[in-house]
C-alpha cells in the first residue's frame, strides 16, 4: 500500500506573514478613510501608490515586470484582508489585478507585457477591463462594440457600461466584435490607453454600494489604436475572456469571504457590547445561532475559495471550481451582511457603524463577474458535460 500524505489546509508561515502585513496595512491606511471615500465616491489619489508599494498592484505577475510573483492562494489572502476592511478597495484591486492586468499577462505578447505590465504593477495607472455593454451583460457575446482593421490601426466604435475605473483607468482592455459572422469566435480584445482620441468616459454611476470604486461608461467613437494593440489572437478575445474570468471569479469569492468576515467580526464585537434585558445580547441564543451559522458558512466559503485558488496554482482549468466558490461565497456574504445589520438592530441602519456599508457593498458580489444565476448555469454546463 502506498502511504498517502495528509492533506494540509494550514497556511504556510509566509502566508501568515502576508495576511498580517496586508491586515496591518488595511488597518493603518484604509480603515480611517472608509466612510470618507464612500461619501466622496472616490479613493484618495495616494491609495494606488501605497497599494503598489506593498505589491498589491501586481500580486501575481512575474518579477521581471516588477510583480510580486505570488500565487493565486496568496492573492486570495490579499483580497480577503482588504475586503474585510473596505470591499470597495478590494473590488478595485481585484479589477486591476484579476481582469485588466491578468488579461495582458495571460494573453499579451512579450512587447505588450513589457509596455503595459510594469506601469500597472508600479501603480502608475489603474487598469480597467471592458466587456459589459448596456445591451449585453450576462449575454456578453451579444456585444455591439466593433473593432475594424484599417491599415496599421484598429478602429473601435461602441460603448461599454459599468466599467470599474472607466473614468480613472489609465490602461483598458476592451473586448469588441471583429467579425460578426463568426459569433463568439469573431470577438477580439484590445489594449487602449487613456487619452487616445475617440475614447471618452461616459456617465459615472451613482451606486448603492462599492461607492468609492469608480464605475462608469466608456465610449468609443472612431477610436484608432495601433494594430499591435490587438491582445491575443484575432477572434480569440471572448474565449480568452472566459479564462480570465475563471481567475477573476476566485478573486470575487475571496472578496466575498473577506466582506463576510468583516461583517461577522463587527457583529460579534457588537453582540458582546450591546446590553438588553440586563445582559449582553450575545447571551441570547437567537444571536448565538446567527453567529455560529455565519462563522460556519464563512469557513465553508473560504475552503471552496482557497481550494479553487490552489487548483489554479497547480495549473488546472478551474471553470467549475471558480464559479462554485464565487456563487457560494457571494451568497454567504449577502447573508452575513444581512445578519450583521440585524444583530446591530437600529444601529445597523446608520452610518456610525460598519454594518450598513457592508450591507450596501455586498450586493455587487452576486452580480459582478457573472450573476449567481450565470454561475449556476456555468456549473450546470460543467456537470452535464461530464
Ligand atoms: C459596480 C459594478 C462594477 C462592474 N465592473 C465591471 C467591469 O469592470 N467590467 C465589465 O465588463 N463589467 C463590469 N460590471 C458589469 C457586470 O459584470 C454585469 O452587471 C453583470 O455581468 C450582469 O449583467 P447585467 O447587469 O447586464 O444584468 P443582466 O444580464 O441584464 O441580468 C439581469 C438578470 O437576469 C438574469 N439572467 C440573465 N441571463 C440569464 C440566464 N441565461 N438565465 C437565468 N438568469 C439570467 C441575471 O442573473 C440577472 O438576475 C460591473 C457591474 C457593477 C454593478
Amino acid at each position: 500500500m502506498i502511504k498517502s500524505q495528509a492533506m494540509d489546509f494550514r497556511p504556510t508561515e509566509e502566508q501568515e506573514l502576508l495576511r498580517r502585513t496586508v491586515r496591518e496595512f488595511a488597518a493603518a491606511e484604509i480603515a480611517p478613510h472608509v466612510m470618507e471615500w464612500d461619501e466622496a465616491q472616490q479613493f484618495s489619489p495616494d491609495l494606488l501608490p501605497k497599494l503598489a508599494a506593498l505589491g498589491l498592484a501586481g500580486v501575481q505577475f512575474p518579477e521581471e515586470y516588477g510583480g510580486a510573483a505570488l500565487s493565486a492562494v496568496d492573492y486570495c489572502i490579499c483580497i480577503e484582508e482588504l475586503a474585510r476592511v473596505c470591499p470597495a478597495v478590494a473590488l478595485s484591486v481585484a479589477a486591476h489585478n484579476g481582469l485588466c492586468s491578468a488579461h495582458i499577462a495571460a494573453f499579451g505578447n512579450a512587447a505588450q507585457k513589457a509596455a503595459f505590465l510594469p506601469r500597472l504593477v508600479r501603480g502608475d495607472v489603474w487598469g480597467a477591463w471592458g466587456l459589459t455593454e448596456a445591451g449585453a451583460g450576462s449575454d456578453a457575446a451579444g456585444m455591439r462594440t466593433t473593432g475594424v482593421r484599417d491599415g496599421d490601426a484598429w478602429v473601435l466604435n461602441g460603448a461599454k457600461t459599468f466599467i470599474t475605473h472607466g473614468r480613472i483607468g489609465g490602461v483598458m482592455v476592451v473586448i469588441a466584435v471583429t467579425d460578426r459572422s463568426k459569433g463568439h469566435r469573431g470577438i477580439s480584445a484590445f489594449i487602449v490607453e487613456r487619452g487616445t482620441p475617440g475614447m471618452s468616459a461616459g456617465k459615472k454611476e451613482n451606486k448603492l454600494g462599492m461607492r468609492a470604486s469608480d464605475t462608469s461608461e466608456v465610449l468609443f467613437d472612431n477610436c484608432r489604436i495601433p494594430a499591435d494593440h490587438l491582445l491575443g489572437d484575432e477572434g480569440q478575445g471572448f474565449i480568452n475572456t472566459l479564462q480570465v474570468l475563471d481567475g477573476g471569479r476566485i478573486g470575487i469569492a475571496a472578496l466575498s469571504v473577506g466582506l463576510a468576515q468583516g461583517a461577522y467580526d463587527a457583529a460579534l464585537g457588537y453582540a458582546r457590547e450591546r446590553r438588553q434585558f440586563g445582559q449582553a445580547i450575545a447571551e441570547f441564543q437567537a444571536i448565538q445561532w446567527k453567529l455560529a451559522d455565519t462563522a460556519t458558512r464563512i469557513e465553508a466559503a473560504r475552503l471552496l475559495t482557497y481550494r479553487a485558488a490552489y487548483l489554479r496554482d497547480q495549473g488546472a482549468r478551474t471553470t467549475r471550481e471558480s464559479s462554485t466558490a464565487k456563487l457560494f461565497a457571494s451568497e454567504v456574504a449577502v447573508k452575513a451582511a444581512d445578519d450583521c445589520v440585524q444583530i446591530h438592530g437600529g444601529y445597523g441602519f446608520v452610518k456610525d457603524y460598519p454594518a450598513e456599508k457592508f450591507f450596501r457593498d455586498v450586493k455587487l458580489l452576486t452580480i459582478g463577474e457573472g450573476t449567481s444565476e450565470i454561475q449556476r448555469l456555468v456549473i450546470a454546463r460543467q456537470l452535464l458535460a461530464q
